[in-house]
C-alpha cells in the first residue's frame, strides 16, 4: 500500500487541535495533565530506550471512531455484526507487516509486547514445559522467566547469559544448557542488549535439541524494518515484537510466522489470550507499517544507529563503562560507577536535569547501570553533533552539583526547544 513519504514528517501540525479544544470544556481537569505531559515530552530530553515520538497520522488512527468497534474474531469471522471497516483496516494492517518483514503469516491484534510473548507460548508450550531464554539480570525480559510473571509461574525457565568480559551472549554457553536441558523453546531477545543478535546461531543450536525457536524482538523490530538490523523471521518459528520503541508506531504487540503455525498463533492470541481486538490501535499499527516501509523511515534507523554509536562514544570519553564497548542499535547500557555513582543516583541526577532514562540490571556488576536509547531523539530530527552536546550535560548532571543542575536543565531546554516533536 503506497504511503506518502509526508505520512512520515512528524512536525506536521497536530492533528489534534480540535479535539483537545472539546476535551478542555468538558474536562478540564484532564486536559491539564494531558497538556502537562505533552509540556514535559518536548521540554526534556527523552533517551528512554523502549520509548518514541509517534507521528500525527498514527496518533489520528488512535482517537477515530475505530475506538468505539467491538470486532472480536478475525477479519470475515466475527462476532459483532457491523465489522467492515474494522475488517478493512486489520487487513490492510496484516497485508502491511507481512510485506515490511517477508512473513507470511501476521497476527496484528496483541495488545502488548507481553501479550504477544504469552501468545507465543500458549500456542508452542504447555504448562510446565522447559524453556531456555536470557536470564532477567543479564537482559531478560518479565515473561523470559520472572517469578513475578506468567511465564516464571507457568513454565520451567532454564537462563542463560553473557559473557563477564566480552558482554557478548555466550553461544557456548546456549549450547551446553540445550543439551543438558532439552528445552522445548528457546527465546532470543532481550530489553538491553546493545549488539546484534546471531538468529542463525541459535537456529542451529534450537535444530540440535529439536526445540522451537521464538524471537523476542521487541526493541530491533524497527531497526529490522528499516533494514539497520538483521531479521529474525527467516530464522524463527515465531517472532514476537511490539509496534512501539524503534518502530514508531501505537502501544502494541504483534506476532510473525510461517503459514504453518498461522492458525494456531491467531487462535492463540484470541479466543486464548484475549477478547475483542483493539481496532484503533490496529489502524494506528497499519498506518506506522505503511510509514515503516518508506525510504525516510530506513534513513530514519541509520541515524538512530548512528546516533547511538556516536552518543555511546561520548559517553565512553566521559568515563562510562559502555557495556560490550559500544553498540549495533539504537540502545546503549552503561555503568556510570567511574564518575562515582550507580545507576539509581545517576537516574535521579539527570531526571533532576530534564535528562530522561531508565536504569537496568547490571549483570556481573554491583549496583545498577543506565539504559538509554536514540529512537525519540532521532524523531525529534538530532544528529551526532547534538550527541556530543547530550553527552557533555550528562556529565554535567551527574556531578553533585545544585547550581549545575540549574544550569544543565537549562541547557537541555535550549537544545530541545529546537527539536520539538510536534507543531502547535
Ligand atoms: C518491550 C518488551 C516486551 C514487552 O512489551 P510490553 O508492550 O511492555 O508488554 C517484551 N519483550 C521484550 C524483549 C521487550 O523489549
Amino acid at each position: 500500500m503506497p504511503v506518502t513519504a509526508a505520512a512520515a514528517d512528524l512536525r506536521e501540525p497536530n492533528a489534534h487541535g480540535a479535539d483537545a479544544d472539546v476535551l478542555r470544556r468538558q474536562d478540564p481537569q484532564i486536559a491539564d495533565v494531558l497538556a502537562g505531559e505533552g509540556r514535559r515530552q518536548a521540554d526534556s530530553l527523552q533517551l528512554i530506550a523502549a520509548e518514541n515520538f509517534v507521528s500525527p497520522a498514527v496518533l489520528a488512527a488512535l482517537g477515530s471512531p475505530l475506538a468505539n468497534k467491538y470486532a472480536e474474531g478475525y477479519p470475515g469471522a466475527r462476532y459483532h455484526g457491523g465489522c467492515e471497516y474494522a475488517d478493512a483496516a486489520e487487513r490492510i494492517a496484516v497485508q502491511r507487516a507481512t510485506a515490511l518483514f517477508g512473513a507470511e503469516h501476521a497476527n496484528v491484534q496483541a495488545h502488548s509486547g507481553s501479550s504477544a510473548v504469552l501468545a507465543a507460548y500458549a500456542a508452542l508450550l504447555r504448562p510446565g514445559d522447559t524453556v531456555l531464554a536470557m536470564g532477567l539480570a543479564h537482559g531478560g525480559h518479565l515473561t523470559h522467566g520472572s517469578p513475578a510473571n506468567f511465564s516464571g509461574r507457568w513454565f520451567d525457565f532454564v537462563p542463560y547469559g553473557v559473557d563477564a568480559e566480552s558482554g557478548l551472549i555466550d553461544h557456548e554457553q546456549v549450547r551446553v544448557l540445550a543439551h543438558e536441558h532439552r528445552p522445548k523453546a528457546i527465546v532470543c531477545g532481550s530489553i538491553s542488549y546493545p549488539r546484534h543478535i546471531d538468529y542463525a546461531a541459535f537456529r542451529e543450536i534450537a535444530d540440535e535439541v529439536g526445540a522451537c525457536l521464538i524471537a523476542d524482538a521487541a526493541h530491533p523490530m524497527g531497526l529490522v524494518a528499516g533494514g539497520s538490523a538483521p531479521s529474525p523471521v527467516p530464522y524463527a518459528d515465531v517472532v514476537c515484537a511490539t509496534t512501539h520503541k524503534v518502530l514508531r508506531g501505537p502501544r502494541g504487540g504483534m506476532l510473525l510466522c510461517g503459514g504453518e503455525l498461522a492458525e494456531r498463533i491467531d487462535r492463540a492470541v484470541s479466543p486464548f489470550t484475549q477478547g475483542g481486538a483493539q481496532m484503533h490501535t490496529i489502524a494506528a499499527k497499519a498506518v506506522a507499517f505503511g510509514e515503516a516501509a518508506s525510504p525516510g523511515f530506513a534513513a530514519y534507523t541509520r541515524q538512530v544507529v548512528a546516533n547511538a554509536r556516536a552518543l555511546a562514544g561520548a559517553l565512553a570519553r566521559a568515563g562510562l563503562l559502555i557495556t560490550t564497548g559500544g553498540t549495533d542499535t539504537h540502545l546503549i547500557t552503561a555503568d556510570p560507577a567511574p564518575l562515582g555513582v550507580d545507576g539509581r543516583i545517576a537516574r535521579a541526577r539527570l531526571a533532576a536535569a530534564g535528562i530522561v532514562l531508565d536504569t537496568c540490571a547490571l549483570p556481573y556488576g554491583d549496583g545498577r547501570g543506565i539504559r538509554l536509547g536514540t529512537a525519540a531523539v532521532t524523531s525529534q530530527g538530532m544528529g551526532a553533533a547534538d550527541m556530543e552536546r547530550i553527552a557533555a550535560l550528562f556529565t554535567a548532571a551527574l556531578r553533585d552539583d545544585p547550581d549545575e543542575a540549574g544550569k544543565v536543565r537549562a541547557e537541555v531546554r535550549e537544545l530541545v526547544g529546537r527539536y520539538p516533536p510536534y507543531r502547535g
